[in-house]
């Protein structure tokens, strides 16, 4: 009788043994991604690229748009967020920048939503130009004369496949789409949008040149205004990384849950990420860093780490080709310090046996 009764308290205890510690435990020890570093290493390789850069004296503000000339160039925020949406900031992290040309991206994103994704490449193509973003070259010389979403000319006509009765319209609806990736509400930067309607008459030149070519699929003028108030969009680094978390989690914004983007749009976007998405430096970008990224004259650029998360920065300080010096630098330092890029067996944990 005695040892039947101790025979149950030993079951009983066993029960709650696993249910209660070694079931928890087990699950938690599958939570510890083989691939995905801890947050501690993040933290301090994060701080280390911080004070790396901090003080580096490359680039100079964008100029051609007057209101990014006068913008503080010491400016310097960094933010990663995850698909499981930790994040981690660091500087000046509540600055509203212009979201300039990382804008292209989720145009991209919602005219794919919208037409599908071979619609897209059909009317607007995925090829580098090997030119600067804003060639008038480029548009006569391809045989697409758009290139890629990711240039202005074919930025401007992504723009103006996206379907709406007014301009308003549109705008509203580019407006919405992005603050949903973002999962916070967006807003119009007045200032910027104002100096850059008053000075794109290059932009302007280039969407004539596409009508040219029926490459462009509403009014040119009015494409080229949509185009500039997209470009106008104030975000902070944090806003940004969310954005490039939403891409990372397959289309699905890490903090409200939506899926925003269909997933099977999302490797596309990375392709042109990949192949255009800091202009004429995409080569030597893909070489240092391996990571799909799109910058803005701004100062921002955001990188996609698939299944991971996204790690953006601000930095106003341009390179000639129009990318932000201290964002290259921090990303190159970080993607590299974590395995992240995705052309190394590296990035999918498999080490170099000795
Ligand atoms: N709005 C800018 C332009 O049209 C965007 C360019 C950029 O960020 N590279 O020139």
């Amino acid at each position: 009788m005695l040892r039947q009764r101790v025979q149950a308290k030993v079951l009983v205890a066993m029960f709650i043994v696993t249910t209660f510690v070694a079931a928890p435990l087990a699950s938690l020890a599958q939570k510890v991604s083989p691939v995905a570093p801890a947050r501690a290493q993040v933290e301090a390789v994060v701080k280390e690229a911080y004070d790396k850069f901090k003080n580096d004296p490359g680039g100079k503000n964008a100029d051609y748009i007057p209101y990014l000339a006068q913008v503080d160039s010491k400016l310097f925020g960094i933010a990663i967020v995850t698909t499981d949406n930790q994040e981690l900031s660091m500087g000046d992290i509540k600055y509203a920048f212009s979201i300039q040309s990382i804008s292209k991206v989720f145009s991209q994103a919602l005219a794919m939503e919208e037409l599908g994704p071979d619609k897209v490449l059909d009317k607007v193509g995925n090829e580098p130009t090997g030119r600067a973003f804003n060639s008038v070259f480029a548009v006569a010389d391809m045989p697409t004369h758009t290139g890629n979403p990711y240039v202005n000319a074919g930025a401007i006509s992504t723009v103006s496949l996206i379907s709406a009765k007014t301009a308003d319209e549109k705008w509203n609806k580019i407006l919405d789409f992005y603050s949903r990736v973002a999962g916070e509400k967006l807003t119009l930067i007045d200032e910027v949008y104002k100096s850059e309607a008053a000075t794109n008459t290059g932009n302007k030149a280039l969407s004539m040149l596409l009508a040219k070519y029926d490459r462009i699929y509403a009014d040119p003028f009015e494409s080229v205004d949509v185009y500039t108030k997209q470009c106008s969009v104030g975000v902070n680094v944090v806003q940004l990384a969310r954005m490039g978390a939403t891409l990372a989690n397959n289309g699905k914004n890490p903090k409200t849950g939506e899926q925003v983007i269909k997933p099977e749009n999302v490797p596309h976007i990375l392709s042109t990420m990949i192949m255009a998405g800091l202009y004429d430096g995409s080569g030597g970008w893909a070489w240092h860093v391996g990571l799909p990224a799109k910058s803005g004259v701004g100062g921002g650029i955001v990188a996609i780490v698939p299944g991971k998360g996204a790690i953006a920065v601000f930095a106003p300080p341009l390179d000639e080709a129009g990318n932000s010096v201290k964002a290259q630098k921090v990303i190159q330092y970080v993607a590299n310090r974590l395995d992240f890029n995705l052309f190394s067996p590296r990035s999918v944990g498999l080490k170099a046996t000795e």
